[in-house]
C-alpha cells in the first residue's frame, strides 16, 4: 500500500511507495571511485587553490586540518546589498555573495566515517567560526551551509570538503517558510521543529538515536531513503553558538549515523544540510537549528520537478530500524 504524508517542518508531502522496493533498478549505482590525477585539496597541493581565508590545527599539532579558502568557480561573487524579494521579481541581479569552501582533512578521504573523531569535530568547529564571520557581513540575508559526498550527490571533488553560500537574497521558499514558523510561534508558544521532534519522541518508531541532548529521526514524511534529521532536543536558533561540549557529541553522533548508514548502503552518496538561522536582525526564537541527511539513493525525475512531492521507497520506520540494527563499519576506500 502507498500512502501520502506531510511534513509540518518543510510543508512538503511525499508518496510512500514501499511496493517499489522489489525494483532494485531504482536506486542509483552506488559507489566512491577514487579520481585519478592531481586533487588539489590535498595537504601539499595548497597553491592549487586560491589563497585561504581560515586554517584549524588540531591541539598539539602544527599542521593545518581544516582550511577554508574562496572558491575557485564561486556561484556568487563578494559585495551587493540586501535585496527583497519583490525587487527581483521582474528583474535579474547581479549574484553577489560569499562562496567558500571548507577543505575538511589534509589527506584523501571521502566521507565523514574514515575522519577521526577530533577532525569531524573542527569541521564543525569551522561552519561555527565561518557562519559568525558572515553574520557580521551586513549583506547577508541568508547562508547556506552544506555538503556533498558523490558525484550523485553533486559533489565535483571527491576529496571531503563543505560548502558555504551565502546570498544577498533571501529565496523564496525560505521567506515563505520562515513566516509560517514565526505564526506557529506566535501562536503555539512552540517552534515548528520543535512540535516535529515531540510528535517524533511521541511516536518513537522511526527515532534513530536519542539522549538527554539529541534527537536523530528518519522523518515522518522522509523524501529519500534513509533520510535522517537531527535537532538538539532544547530549542537554540544558532547552530554557530553550539559549545564544544554538544559540538563533540554532534560530532560522535553525525559520524555515527554516516557509519551506519554506509553499512546499510555501501559507497552511498549523501549531502548534509546544516540550517541556522536567517541573517535578518533579531529575534529567531521562533527558529530551531537541525541537520538533515539525505542519502542519494533514488533519483528525484518527472513528477518530482513537477510536483515537489518526493516518492520514497523505504518507509522511514522500516529506514530507521535498519539504521539502529547495523553495525557501523569504518569503510576502506578502495
Ligand atoms: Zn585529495
Amino acid at each position: 500500500m502507498s500512502e501520502y504524508r506531510y511534513d509540518l517542518v518543510h510543508d512538503h508531502w511525499v508518496i510512500l511507495a514501499p511496493n517499489r522496493n522489489s525494483r532494485p533498478d531504482e536506486f542509483v549505482e552506488a559507489g566512491w571511485k577514487r579520481a585519478a590525477g592531481r586533487c588539489p585539496f590535498c595537504a601539499g597541493h595548497e597553491q592549487d587553490t586560491p589563497p585561504e581565508l581560515a586554517r584549524y590545527t588540531l591541539a598539539g599539532r602544527t599542521d593545518w586540518q581544516v582550511r577554508v579558502v574562496p572558491n575557485k568557480y564561486p556561484a556568487v561573487v563578494p559585495s551587493g546589498t540586501v535585496v527583497s524579494v519583490e525587487s527581483w521579481a521582474d528583474e535579474s541581479l547581479p549574484g553577489y555573495g560569499w562562496h567558500e569552501v571548507i577543505i575538511e582533512s589534509p589527506q584523501h578521504v571521502v566521507s565523514w566515517s574514515e575522519m577521526e573523531l577530533e577532525a569531524v569535530e573542527l569541521v564543525l568547529a569551522a561552519y561555527q567560526d565561518r557562519l559568525k564571520n558572515l553574520r557580521d557581513q551586513p549583506q547577508v540575508a541568508y547562508a547556506a551551509l552544506f555538503k556533498n559526498v558523490g558525484a550523485a550527490a553533486g559533489a565535483s571533488i571527491e576529496h571531503a570538503h563543505s560548502q558555504l553560500l551565502a546570498t544577498t537574497l533571501l529565496p523564496p521558499p525560505w521567506q515563505i517558510r520562515l513566516a509560517r514558523w514565526r505564526k506557529f510561534y506566535y501562536d503555539t508558544n512552540l517552534t515548528v521543529v520543535g512540535q516535529w521532534l515531540q510528535q517524533e519522541q511521541r511516536q518513537g518508531c522511526r527515532l534513530v538515536a536519542a539522549d538527554t541532548d539529541w534527537v536523530a529521526v528518519c522523518p515522518f514524511a522522509s523524501r529519500v531513503p534513509f533520510e535522517v534529521r537531527v535537532a538538539p532536543r532544547r530549542p537554540a536558533a544558532y547552530f554557530e553558538q553550539l559549545d564544544a561540549r554538544l559540538r563533540r557529541r554532534l560530532a560522535a553522533l553525525l559520524q555515527r549515523i554516516c557509519r551506519r548508514l554506509e553499512a546499510v548502503a555501501p559507497g552511498v552518496a549523501y549531502n548534509v544540510i546544516v540550517h541556522t538561522a536567517p541573517f535578518d536582525p533579531p529575534p529567531h526564537d521562533y527558529f530551531h537549528w537541525y541537520v538533515e541527511l539525505l542519502p542519494r539513493l533514488t533519483r528525484a525525475a518527472g513528477f518530482e520537478w513537477g510536483t515537489g512531492c518526493f516518492i520514497n521507497p523505504v518507509e522511514p520506520e522500516r529506514a530507521a530500524a535498519l539504521l539502529k540494527a547495523a553495525e557501523p563499519t569504518s569503510r576502506e576506500i578502495r
